[in-house]
């Protein structure tokens, strides 16, 4: 693996398995009302999940950040349902968003689009096992190392190190634990699933933050779940390792925005609307602007990478997104 993959691996794993127990500290799990029978999990950490409840059964939007975090989405939805989960729609393939999976019942139905299927096969699983079996191992044994240096020499970073090293090891036991659950049903850019007499859409608009994006549409209730095409109030993560394409996501979200819904649920954020999810299409859009800007003045990708965020993007949380933000669209650019 070379030291670049390295970095993006780790950042990958870390950013969506976060603590080792899925939740931030200190958080409490709790589930919120968005319309009548529909219900998003608060306190988890990773992408936010929503369930309905209906007289048929439950329909599940994404699985959570690790098995715990599906375990504690299950005992959410069974404090508010003893109907079984008849199925698990998935947005994408991203870690924070699958790899609850394995506790969901065998005989929940899971749904996705046919290249989040494949990604999960193509780029979850590989990462995972070379994670498990190599780079996590490698990493304690050095952590070891440092750890019994500092313990010889008395140095005062030893607590620290110490906690960094149980870090390490609890989140490897964690990464162990994961199973990989694969879905039943794929389709290419539309499905509907009849649940209790409400129909939910499951759509594909192109690529735009991974190759494989579901939008989930419920229209009897005017709720759109958009994955991640929505980092609310957020700077994005861009999938580049799975196809992301920034121009089609604003024109998915454009599109997105021209149906029927009142309240949106971001894969990331809190609960907004039709607005908020604009304002991600017309930040993808500046920057667009902004990059070929820095391209047409001769600048290299290093150059471009320095840019000051836009007055506009101020306020924006996970700010040191911008760089790799940059990255993703010059590269984009200066392919097509
Ligand atoms: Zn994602």
């Amino acid at each position: 693996m070379k030291k670049s993959d390295a970095v993006i691996f780790f950042a990958f794993v870390f950013f969506f398995m976060g603590s080792a127990s899925g939740l931030p500290a200190g958080a409490e799990v709790r589930t919120v009302p968005v319309a009548n029978g529909l219900y998003i999990v608060e306190g988890l950490e990773g992408g936010n999940v929503a369930f309905l409840v209906t007289d048929g059964g439950v329909l599940v939007v994404d699985s959570g950040t690790s098995p715990e975090a599906g375990r504690l989405i299950m005992a959410e939805i069974a404090k508010k349902t003893d109907r079984p989960v008849k199925y698990l729609v998935l947005t994408h393939y991203h870690g924070d968003h699958t790899f609850g999976l394995q506790a969901f019942p065998p005989s929940t139905v899971i749904i996705a689009q046919q290249n989040t299927a494949d990604n999960m096969r193509s780029l979850n699983e590989p990462r995972l096992r070379g994670m498990m079996e190599d780079q996590m191992p490698e990493m304690i044994v050095a952590q070891k190392l440092k750890v019994e240096t500092l313990r010889k020499r008395k140095g005062k970073e030893l607590p620290k190190e110490e906690a960094a090293l149980r870090a390490l090891e609890t989140q490897l036991a964690e990464l162990k634990e994961l199973r990989f659950v694969y879905p039943a049903i794929t389709f290419q850019t539309k499905l509907s699933v009849f649940l209790g007499g409400q129909e939910i859409e499951v759509v594909h608009l192109g690529r735009a933050h991974t190759d494989g994006d579901a939008l989930i549409h419920f229209p009897g209730l005017n709720v759109l779940h958009a994955g991640d095409l929505l980092f609310a109030a957020s700077y994005p993560y861009i999938g580049v390792e799975a196809g992301a394409d920034t121009a089609n996501w604003i024109a998915a979200i454009e599109r997105a925005a021209s149906w029927e819904v009142g309240t949106v649920i971001p894969g990331h954020g809190r609960i907004t609307d039709k607005q908020g999810l604009l304002k991600m299409a017309a930040y993808l859009s500046e920057l667009r602007e902004a990059v070929k800007s820095a391209i047409a003045a001769g600048k290299s990708l290093a150059e471009a990478k320095k840019m000051a965020p836009l007055p506009s993007w101020n306020g924006f949380a996970r700010e040191r997104q911008l760089p790799s933000n940059i990255e993703a669209v010059y590269n984009e650019l200066i392919r097509k």
